[in-house]
């Protein structure tokens, strides 16, 4: 018999990044700006752009660094109000808070996308917004961009956890005028820490590049598109020399070292995160208890965990299922269930203003998260789904039969 899997152990990284490593082991040189040119960091900013299929990238300490500094880059007064989906990690309003400005939340609906009648109705009241694709589901981009270009209103796309995620063939985190991604040890490239913003804006990146701790003229260390140095990125970088202030959020070599052998296997990651994801939704779908909500039609997933709605079961109830499925071996997180959840949104007593938003509460009480790392074999994701259906068929009871 296959025993439930460990969802937390990671994949190996690849061997080419132990060989990165000695070189940098032996020269000791592990900051970004002490080699003239092509220091690791500087190669995968112009590996990841060109991935992505844009002009610039800046790697950085966290996905939250690059957010933060995406804000700051926007040049907006104090105090601006910053619109977020109800349903995001922390770390998300954690960055306009710490930029300076403030939150401001929308509601998200059973599908985990953001409802975009509220967007609506909050948008007038806001200098930008973040979105935050959470756990890779991406929200109606098409009618979010509409309502934003209308408005002048800047997108910064919160990517963390979308990589690899297309809509309509577009790359997500290319949609907005920022994206943002994570390469912490749950994202589909591991680093432990480490983040990227990509944008195809020569202003916000020089201004981000001399923030995130480009001082003096570091900044000619950053190449445009083709390594070269465009007019308007040597014009952007002039404008900003000594105007702004250093909050030192810098990538590592070492880390880049360990980034960039991953690259070219990330097409693999997403195919078979997509393919493990569709195969325990299928089987999930069986039971009239789950439901796993379909990905948008623009949309193609690249997905490393399942979330799916409990339906017609009360607290008690998903509360007896997820301690069913902890004792048989599978961990199932309901997002407003768990105390102190960094997903649910009551939890962010930093924020300075409180939202009521009745939908994504509810939504939080029976929305179900479970990992679903890449590398588990069809075996391993039979196990899994094999304890999620025999939890909530044991929860539940037998399906009254009605008529034949
Ligand atoms: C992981 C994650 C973050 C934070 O990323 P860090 O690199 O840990 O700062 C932000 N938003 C989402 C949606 C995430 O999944």
């Amino acid at each position: 018999m296959t025993l439930p899997p460990n969802v937390h152990a990671a994949e190996p990284i690849p061997t080419a990044a132990k060989d990165a490593i000695d070189d940098l082991m032996q020269s000791g040189d592990l900051f970004r700006y002490t080699a003239p040119q092509d220091a690791p960091v500087a190669l995968l900013e112009a590996e990841f752009a060109e991935l992505l299929g844009t002009k610039y990238a800046l790697a950085v300490s966290s996905c939250s660094a690059a957010l933060f500094l995406s804000l700051k880059a926007l040049d907006l007064p104090r105090d601006a109000r910053v619109l977020i989906p109800g349903f995001t990690f922390a770390a998300v309003p954690s960055s306009i808070v710490h930029a300076d400005f403030v939150p401001v939340l929308c509601e998200v609906g059973e599908n985990y996308r953001i409802d975009i009648a509220d967007f609506e109705a909050k948008l007038d009241n806001v200098q930008a917004v973040i979105i935050s694709h959470m756990r890779g589901h991406t929200s109606d981009m098409d009618a979010i961009m509409a309502l934003c270009d209308a408005r002048n209103i800047p997108v910064i796309e919160d990517a963390a956890h979308s990589l690899g995620t297309t809509w309509h063939g577009r790359n997500i985190g290319t949609i907005g005028k920022v994206g943002c991604f994570s390469f912490q040890s749950y994202k589909m490239i591991n680093a432990g820490e480490g983040g990227i913003l990509i944008t195809n804006d020569a202003d916000l990146v020089a201004r981000a590049v001399i923030m995130s701790g480009a001082y003096e003229h570091n900044w000619k260390k950053h190449k445009g598109p083709q390594g070269d140095n465009s007019p308007e990125l040597e014009e952007a970088f002039a404008r900003w020399q000594n105007k702004l202030p250093l909050y030192n959020l810098r990538l590592s070599n070492l880390s880049a070292a360990v980034i960039r052998p991953q690259i070219p296997e990330l097409a693999r990651r997403v195919r078979d995160g997509l393919a493990n994801h569709d195969y325990v939704a299928g089987r999930l779908n069986t039971s009239p208890h789950i439901e796993v909500p379909a990905p948008l039609p623009p949309e193609q997933r690249a997905p490393d965990s399942i979330q799916f709605n409990l339906v017609g079961m009360q607290e008690h109830e998903i509360r007896a299922f997820a301690e069913a499925t902890e004792a048989r071996g599978v961990k199932v997180q309901v997002f407003g269930l768990s105390e102190d959840n960094a997903r649910a949104f009551w939890n962010w007593k930093f924020l300075p203003e409180t939202f009521d938003l009745p939908r994504t509460r509810e939504m939080l009480m029976k929305a179900c998260d479970v990992r679903l790392p890449v590398r588990l074999t069809r075996d391993e994701l039979d196990v899994i789904a094999d304890i999620l259906l025999a939890s909530v068929g044991e929860v539940t009871g037998p399906m009254p039969v009605y008529g034949t």
